[in-house]
């Protein structure tokens, strides 16, 4: 079946309508009428090919919500009409140590991405949520509990998972105390989660400007990374840092502001940091660990988690056509927090 999609042809390209075919469905297939794509950081980075490893034309996106439209015979989970969802996995080999715990994310043999990825059978190359249909295995397709409202949800599949993971990974609760560096998508899902958890949760952003917001969204104080007394302030205070920051830079001076103990884990940057002191890593027994996307199981207790706690991401609705001007704003961390693509909205 075609479908209608943007892609971008090259790394300097606007990004424009395209068409292509969804793969014909199998029998544990779900088809899915694509209604809300979220706008991921990592879209820009993969239509850039910031990461080198970008196979045009490419149809980014991996934050969807949609409804069924089609299921294959062997589908037991879903049926037309359910609101479903899917995030930044489609496929793993499932059957490795890391499958089986649940970890997808992990695959021994590398997970299929929801896009620029060979399919695990056909080698053809996934095309991803800026389109108007998609077709994924059931296993990969997560449910939308019904609290959850689909317009303002996609970006809980990947903002939401990145950011719940790590809060899980490191037992964040209640009396935790916390920071995120980065008020961005990924950073501001991080908030909400961390204080629906019962964190204390501390933001570190390059100016004031975002501080009322942080303040609006639960967040207990905010720190401007750039003045040095207001850091020095909140020395070994945080058990966890939690750093979105999307390119490559020092994660020096955030790390005195760890606990005994404590953990800077890096979600943003994936890909060199400048170079690092050891010595207030050395001298406060001090960890950088990474981080990343979550399993398939704790994405599916994630959107119920954030169904039972109300949580939703702060969005900003826009059209497909709109994207090349949603991304110059992305660079510029001018969103406020998450772009949300309305297919049914949009022109192609
Ligand atoms: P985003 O919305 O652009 O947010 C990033 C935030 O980082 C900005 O809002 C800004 O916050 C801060 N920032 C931006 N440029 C900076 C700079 N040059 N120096 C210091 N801080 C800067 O991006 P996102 O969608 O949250 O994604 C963040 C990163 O996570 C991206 O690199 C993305 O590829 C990556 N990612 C990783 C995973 C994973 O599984 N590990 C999953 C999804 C995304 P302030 O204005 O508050 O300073
Ligand atoms: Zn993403």
């Amino acid at each position: 079946m075609k479908t209608q999609a943007y892609a971008a042809l090259s790394a300097d390209s606007p990004l424009k309508p395209y068409e292509f075919d969804c793969r014909a469905l199998r029998p544990d297939d779900v088809a899915i009428e694509i209604l809300y794509s979220g706008v991921c950081h990592s879209d820009l980075h993969t239509v850039k090919n910031d990461w080198g490893w970008t196979i045009y034309p490419t149809v980014p996106g991996h934050e969807i919500v949609g409804r069924v439209t089609d299921i294959g015979s062997q589908v037991t989970k879903y049926k037309i009409g359910d609101p479903v969802a899917v995030g930044c996995m489609v496929d793993s080999c499932q059957t490795c140590t890391h499958c089986h715990s649940g970890e997808e994310q992990f695959c021994e043999e590398g997970f299929t991405q929801t896009y620029n990825s060979p399919d695990r059978i056909t080698q053809e190359i996934t095309k991803g949520g800026y389109a108007k249909h998609i077709v994924v295995k059931e296993a990969f397709v997560l449910n939308i509990p019904d609290k959850l409202d689909l317009a303002k949800a996609a970006p809980l599949l990947c903002a939401g998972i990145t950011t719940y993971s790590p809060l899980r990974t490191w037992n964040v609760g209640p009396g935790s105390k916390i920071a995120v560096i980065g008020m961005g998508g990924l950073g501001h899902m991080a908030i909400k989660l961390a204080v629906a958890m019962g964190a204390h949760v501390t933001v570190i952003s390059r100016s004031d400007a975002k501080k009322q917001d942080a303040m609006d969204l639960g967040a207990d104080a905010f720190l401007v990374s750039d003045d040095s007394e207001c850091m020095a302030s909140a020395a070994s205070q945080f058990e966890l840092i939690i750093d979105t920051v999307p390119v490559k830079h020092d994660i020096t001076p955030y790390m005195p502001l760890l606990t005994l103990d404590g953990t800077i884990t890096l979600v943003g940057q994936v890909g060199p940091i400048a170079e690092l002191n050891t010595v207030p890593m050395v001298m406060g027994r001090r960890r950088v660990a990474g981080s990343l996307i979550g399993g398939i199981a704790q994405t599916q207790e994630m959107l119920d988690f954030c169904a039972r706690m109300n949580i939703l991401p702060e969005v900003e609705m826009i059209k497909m056509q709109d994207i090349n001007q949603a991304f110059e704003r992305l660079e510029k961390s001018d969103v406020h927090y998450r772009f949300v693509i309305d297919m049914k909205a949009s022109e192609f």
